[in-house]
């Protein structure tokens, strides 16, 4: 039976058994992954913390090729991501963007591009404040790696320029909508002009010049509003982990 030997984030673990677990990875080579870890909930048992959520690791796995499940034979830490974990709001955040990737990426599909994603932007958010940036950012690369990108250059009906004032937004077209054009299309959401240059920004912006993005307010609050209703759109479901950290925000805004 062929091993793989690949870098992982270990995205998920669930209990399958009194003995073993379940435990979803995003590999660098072979896309997401499901193992089971034979005698993982053991106390002394052989992979430790390396099948903790965030955990970057090297795994060693075997089963046959394009099966669903596979058994987990090896795991080594190349880099824990403890720091997120000792602070309540960086974990809240880690564990939406491990949910996201689980959810909007396929198993079997290797893409190192999300791969790539998700070590960053957990390197990101270890080493930094700015989780609302960092968040944005986040779910626009995704949208835009799965294939979903917004349409945000020139109006999705007319063809024309978006106009300098308010700017619509069609869900149905996934593409923004001239003033003009808005009276009979009836976008779903309106934001500022000013805020379609941060929005094409989010879409291409490296993760490590994330500190570097500064909006006013109000385009803050308009962009978390456009990246989450496209989410829902592409999910279909509200993620587990997003009352988390929008409660997690407030918290911290009150107490600013
Ligand atoms: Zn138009």
């Amino acid at each position: 039976m062929p091993l793989f030997n690949t870098e992982a984030i270990v995205l998920r673990s669930i209990n399958l058994s009194e003995t073993d677990k379940l435990v979803t990875f995003l590999t660098s080579h072979y896309g997401k992954v499901k193992c089971v870890a034979k005698a993982a909930r053991k106390m002394k048992n052989r992979f430790g913390a390396a099948l903790e959520p965030m955990s970057h690791i090297r795994l060693i796995y075997f089963g046959k090729e394009n099966q669903t499940l596979y058994r987990l034979n090896h795991s080594d830490i190349i880099h824990s991501f403890q720091p997120i974990r000792d602070d309540l709001r960086k974990i809240y955040t880690g564990v939406y963007f491990n949910e996201l990737i689980d959810t909007m990426i396929p198993e079997a599909h290797p893409d190192p591009h999300a791969y790539q994603l998700l070590l960053e932007s957990l390197l990101a958010l270890e080493s930094r404040d700015g989780l609302e940036t960092l968040s944005r950012l986040f779910e626009m690369r995704l949208i835009v790696l799965t294939g979903y990108t917004p349409q945000l250059s020139y109006c999705s009906i007319c063809k024309g320029s978006p106009g300098t004032d308010r700017i619509g937004f069609s869900f149905e077209r996934r593409g923004i909508v001239c003033e003009p054009c808005s009276f009979k299309a009836q976008p779903e959401m309106r934001f500022h002009a000013g805020t379609l240059k941060y929005l094409k920004k989010l879409k291409t912006m490296d993760v490590k010049h994330a500190s570097r993005l500064k909006y006013p307010n109000h385009a803050e609050i308009e962009i978390e509003r456009l990246t989450h209703r496209l989410i829902l759109s592409y999910t279909g479901r509200e993620l587990k982990s997003y009352p988390f950290i929008k409660n997690m925000a407030n918290i911290m805004d009150t107490e600013l």
